[in-house]
């Protein structure tokens, strides 16, 4: 799978996306991720991309051409699915994840300040898509959130499927508790079950334990 993004702070990106899961399963391949920077696409001296919101009101509105310029030059002739990130879009589920991760190609956009001249929004036909009802400074953290989100299903990128298939919202359901060494930590005990080597009872306990977790802590995804 490939990802770009287009970003006024590609080095925001970079960093996170260089290091750790993301940026090994990047060296070896895995993935491919390419930020750009949408000021390169600028016309003037001052690689100056935002101008005031017509109408007025405070902060300033990315322009239009400079992103056109920047998304085409990616894209070229090819029609990968074009993302915006933003706080009107569709709010950002594992399901989504799931339906973006078998995409081929991703573009996504990182607006800035007030946000991005809507006419090259709908120009290109991006999908708005959101990583919940609150509004960040920029689009680069939802857009570093859905990049690792639909990375790590791609394969190779974990050790094995069941490294996400066994977590929390995969399959609806929050995962069971973790323990690890020690087997006492402040007087609490580690359930006998895990150290007992039985396969199919710690399988059943956790399957148990998804459920009862999932019921105390978001009883609302049991009604889904
Ligand atoms: N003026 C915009 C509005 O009220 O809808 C908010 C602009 S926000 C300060 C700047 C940028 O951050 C947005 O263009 C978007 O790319 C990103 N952003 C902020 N909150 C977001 C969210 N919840 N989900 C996705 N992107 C978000």
């Amino acid at each position: 799978m490939r990802i770009d993004i287009a970003t006024l702070f590609p080095e925001m990106c970079e960093n996170y996306l260089s290091q750790s899961i993301i940026g090994r399963a990047r060296s070896t391949g895995s993935i491919e991720i390419n930020c750009h920077n949408i000021r390169d696409y600028a016309d003037n001296k001052h690689n100056s991309v935002d101008d005031k919101p017509y109408g007025g009101g405070t902060g300033m509105v990315i322009q239009a051409e400079p992103v056109y310029k920047c998304i085409t030059d990616i894209i070229g002739d090819n029609k990968p699915k074009l993302i915006y990130m933003s706080p009107q879009g569709k709010t950002l589920t594992q399901e989504l994840v799931k339906e973006l991760a078998r995409e081929e190609w991703l573009v996504i956009l990182c607006g800035h300040y007030e946000g991005v001249d809507c006419r090259v929004i709908e120009e290109l036909d991006f999908m708005e898509i959101s990583v919940g009802d609150y509004v960040v400074t920029g689009g680069e953290l939802p857009a570093l959130i859905l990049t690792d989100a639909v990375a790590r299903l791609q394969e190779g990128v974990l050790p094995d499927e069941s490294a996400y298939t066994e977590d929390s919202h995969f399959n609806g359901l929050l995962e069971h508790p973790l323990y690890t060494r020690p087997e006492i930590w402040h007087g609490k005990s580690v359930p006998e079950i895990l150290l007992s080597g039985h396969h199919a009872n710690i399988k059943k306990w956790r399957d148990e334990e998804s459920v009862n977790t999932t019921y105390r802590k978001r009883p609302d995804l049991l009604n889904k």
